[in-house]
């Protein structure tokens, strides 16, 4: 005799689901009046700054923009490009970087040259900055240390697209008070 086929579909009982009602917390009227809350409020505020202007250098805000936040060593920043001791660049345009640049905005123009150290280098050389995701590939990829991302400038704020692109004087000569001589990592 055949066994019977289990059945395709099979039915459960829903289980029960458990409702918790919450109720709202009556406000007093002494709560309700709100004035008492806002002066307590405002008294919390005032002892604040009197603490603060009694010892300012404890005060965990900074005057910005006067005064800068500290920005970590290691923090990618703003790209800059670095020049070699007889200040010519040191980018020889072997496009490593544009390769290994996921968002594709650094755009390199390659030129022919009689430096002993390179034949080749960039006569045009940019970064859409509103592109770049600040991952840092392109310095990764650099083989001859020509790019860094160590100026320590956060993304800026810029009232026109155009200013976010940045051009080869303007990455030659992003540098703040670093060296824009490189010491090269691969010797
Ligand atoms: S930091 Fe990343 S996204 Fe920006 S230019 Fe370099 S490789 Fe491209
Ligand atoms: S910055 Fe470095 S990786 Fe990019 S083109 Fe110049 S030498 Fe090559």
């Amino acid at each position: 005799m055949r066994t019977p086929l289990p059945p395709l579909l099979s039915f459960s009982t829903p289980k029960k689901i458990m409702t918790l009602i919450l109720k709202q917390k009556k406000l007093t009227w002494w709560q309700k009046l709100y004035v008492p809350e806002i002066l307590r409020g405002m008294l919390i505020t005032g002892r604040h700054l009197v603490k603060n202007l009694a010892n300012p250098s404890r005060m965990k805000t900074f005057a910005w923009p006067e005064v800068k936040k500290p920005i970590d060593e290691g923090y990618r920043s703003e790209h800059r490009l670095m020049l070699r001791d007889d200040d010519t660049v040191r980018c020889t345009a072997c496009m490593l970087c544009a390769t290994a640049c996921p968002a594709k905005c650094i755009h390199i123009t390659a030129g022919e040259g009689d430096h002993p150290e390179a034949e080749k280098f960039a006569t045009a050389y940019t970064i859409d900055m509103l592109r770049c995701i600040y991952c840092g590939f392109c310095v990764e990829a650099c083989p001859c240390d020509a790019i860094r991302m160590d100026t320590q400038k956060p993304v800026e704020a810029n009232y026109k697209r155009e200013d976010f692109i940045k051009d080869i004087y303007y990455l030659t000569h992003n540098h703040g008070d670093k060296s824009p001589y490189s010491i090269a990592r691969y010797p």
